[in-house]
């Protein structure tokens, strides 16, 4: 596959996909920033990069708060060079019967997933066009198709898919692609927490989940990361405007 180096940004790559996408971009060759809420989170994913050969910095930035996006982007620019590859991943849940939900679970989910996805992309579209090169890749879900106990989750992983189309229709002519991925049952914190919600080991959690999926394992964060890598390496310049499903079989 051809890559030519570049500045990669991932949010919320303190763990879980993101850290995965992280270390793949650098293995790609890439200059990467490690986004998350609390700089000092991510170290582990920095030194692993770093001990590989790679080069990545920390950047402590809540991906909701404009302020703290675009400080956290200068910073970026001025230390790793013109940002050009951007991964819309840092995310959280909050999930609830509908009638349970509180107005705080709604925004909250929206604010991380919607908001910091807009904010970065804004603050990092401008790169982007002055190189005439970059790819997005936003973070979306199977759970955009309808998932109980997800009405906030649902809503900002379809939006996510919408947010993507217009990004790929508006920044085309600038080189710009912008793809989404939507992941299935990925084994993470998160996916642990939902199995703690339920009160399910997580053993009995990913066993039962394996069983559902066509290719009978649950997902790895690697698996995200290499779409990654596919998505953001220049011969994947005519897929634009997509969302593809990694989830070990078909959904729709
Ligand atoms: P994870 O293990 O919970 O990691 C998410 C990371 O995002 C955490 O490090 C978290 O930081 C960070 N984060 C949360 N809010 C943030 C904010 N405002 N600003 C910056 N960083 C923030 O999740 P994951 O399973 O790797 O999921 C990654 C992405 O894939 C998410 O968008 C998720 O919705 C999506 N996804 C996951 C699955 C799955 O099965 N795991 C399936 C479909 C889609 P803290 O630790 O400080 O909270």
């Amino acid at each position: 596959m051809t890559t030519t180096p570049r500045t990669a940004i991932v949010t919320g790559a303190a763990r879980g996909i993101g850290a995965a996408t992280a270390l793949r971009l650098a293995a790609d060759g890439h200059a990467v920033a490690v986004i998350d809420l609390d700089e000092e989170a991510c170290a582990a994913t920095v030194d692993q990069i770093t001990a590989a050969g790679g080069r990545a910095i920390a950047v402590g930035v809540d991906v909701s708060q404009a302020d703290q996006v675009e400080a956290g982007v200068a910073r970026i620019a001025d230390e790793l060079g013109a940002p050009t590859i951007l991964v819309n991943n840092a995310g959280i849940i909050r999930d609830n019967l509908l009638f349970k939900m509180t107005q705080d679970d709604w925004d909250a989910v929206m604010n991380v997933h919607l908001r910091g996805a807009f904010l970065m992309t804004k603050a990092v579209q401008a790169h982007m066009t002055a190189e005439k090169f970059g790819r997005i890749v936003n973070l979306s879900s199977t759970s955009a198709l309808g998932n109980r106990g997800q009405a906030n989750y649902s809503a900002a992983k379809a939006g996510m898919q919408g947010f993507t189309k217009t990004l790929a229709i508006e920044l085309g002519k600038f080189g710009v692609t912008a793809n989404a991925i939507a992941p299935g049952f990925i084994q993470t914190d998160m996916t642990a927490a939902t199995a703690e919600r339920v009160g399910v080991s997580f053993e009995d959690f990913l066993a039962h989940a394996a069983k559902a999926i066509p290719v009978q394992r649950v997902g790895q964060p690697e698996d995200i990361a290499a779409t990654v890598s596919f998505l953001t390496s220049d011969e994947a310049g005519f897929v634009s405007g997509q969302v593809i499903y990694v989830a070990g079989g078909p959904k729709d």
